[in-house]
């Protein structure tokens, strides 16, 4: 018997069209009769907001509620602020359906010349889980417009931490990394510097890495975490990391594997009680939309987290290996220094599939 699953598509903005499509042709490839996906497309965005005022429908939510994972392109345009599409969309989807955990796996591809590949050809993949919910985008603080007139106006912008969402992402990443062929465990903090917030955080991972005891654990200030990912970055596996510090460092970690296009991301609400929402994590790119040249990487990797989330680790590997084959032989898109076009790619990674 096979299993058919419901997949909302949301391909919003810019080049999130094209890169969504590639996904869907190659998500579609490598199903089939034992797994069924059936797609519904929404068409929310820049344009929807254009025509409605909202970026999505009022009961949004509730039409996705129902879905078995959300395949999502990328939001924003230069007609519309980006606070408002961020807010508006994606963000209200991660919050909606409370996706506290996001995964952004580091993979050099074979072909693809980075920053850091060296002259041995190291191999090199880590996974970013970054705490999604609270931290330094909590929205907490406030403007104090009063005090303009005299000269200097005041703003506070607050960080929140709780012992439970510590614990939630903490048990979440130990998981993560007890399943990998490294069992490494290392945390991202900043408590010599903020006394609170990352000393709770250091705190409970040193509580929860007792029940770890199979895991090799380590701690490391962001900024020398930062220098870390540069220098020597043969020994991470998975990397824990607060709302904000893992924002820039699975950027640094992205732009090290060679671009933004790609890097793949998964936002998931791990007790399954809410779908899950898997993207590239590159933006709409509106300097090169509409031109079939987008980098799909990202989009098709995001692809193969979906897979893996619906249980199907095996298929998900075989797009990861199909897409390795494919930058090996030089078929490389734009952005990675090659004439590839979208569609070129994601031809040559369905034909890899095997
Ligand atoms: P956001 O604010 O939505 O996170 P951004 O505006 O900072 O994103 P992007 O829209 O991702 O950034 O674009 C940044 C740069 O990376 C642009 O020059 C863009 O062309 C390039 N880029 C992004 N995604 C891709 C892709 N899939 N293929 C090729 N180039 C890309
Ligand atoms: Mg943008």
């Amino acid at each position: 018997m096979g299993s058919m699953f419901r997949i909302a598509a949301i391909p919003a903005d810019g080049v999130g069209a094209e890169v969504v499509e590639a996904g869907r042709a190659v998500l579609d490839a490598v199903t089939g009769p034992g797994i069924e996906l059936s797609w519904t497309e929404f068409d929310w965005g820049c344009d929807y907001y254009a025509r409605t005022g909202r970026m999505m429908a009022e009961d949004g939510l509730e039409q996705l509620a129902g879905f078995d994972a959300i395949y999502f392109g990328a939001v924003g345009w230069p007609t519309v602020p980006d606070h408002v599409s961020l807010w508006g969309l994606r963000l209200a989807v991660c919050q909606g359906f409370d996706q506290w955990a996001n995964i952004r796996p580091v993979r050099f591809l074979p072909g693809v010349t980075s920053p850091l590949r060296k002259a041995d050809d190291t191999e090199l993949d880590w996974i970013v889980v970054r705490e999604n919910s609270e931290g330094e985008y909590a929205g907490l603080g406030g403007r104090n417009l009063a005090a303009r007139g005299r000269g200097s106006e005041v703003a506070v912008q607050s960080s929140l931490f709780t012992e439970s969402g510590c614990e939630r992402i903490m048990r979440f990443a130990f998981d993560l990394a007890r399943g990998r062929e490294r069992r490494r465990l290392t945390s991202v903090t900043k408590s010599n510097a903020q006394q609170y917030g990352m000393v709770l955080w250091d705190e409970v991972f040193e509580r929860v890495a007792a029940d770890y005891p199979d895991v090799e654990t380590d701690s490391c200030l962001v900024d020398a975490m930062a220098a870390r990912f540069v220098l020597r970055p043969e020994d991470l596996s998975v990397v824990v990391a607060s709302n904000l510090h893992a924002d820039i460092l699975s950027d640094l970690g992205s732009a090290l594997t060679g671009s933004l296009g790609t890097a793949a991301s998964a936002n998931l609400n791990p007790e399954r009680r809410f779908p899950s929402m898997f993207e590239p994590v590159h933006g709409s790119a509106p300097d090169i939309a509409g031109q079939g040249v987008a980098n799909p990487i990202g989009a098709i990797g995001s692809a193969a987290l979906m897979l893996e989330h619906l249980g199907f680790p095996d298929e998900a590997a075989r797009v990861n290996r199909a897409v390795e084959t494919v930058t090996a032989a030089g078929v490389l898109p734009r952005d990675l220094g090659g004439t590839a076009t979208t569609k070129d790619v994601t031809s040559a990674v369905i034909d890899a599939l095997g």
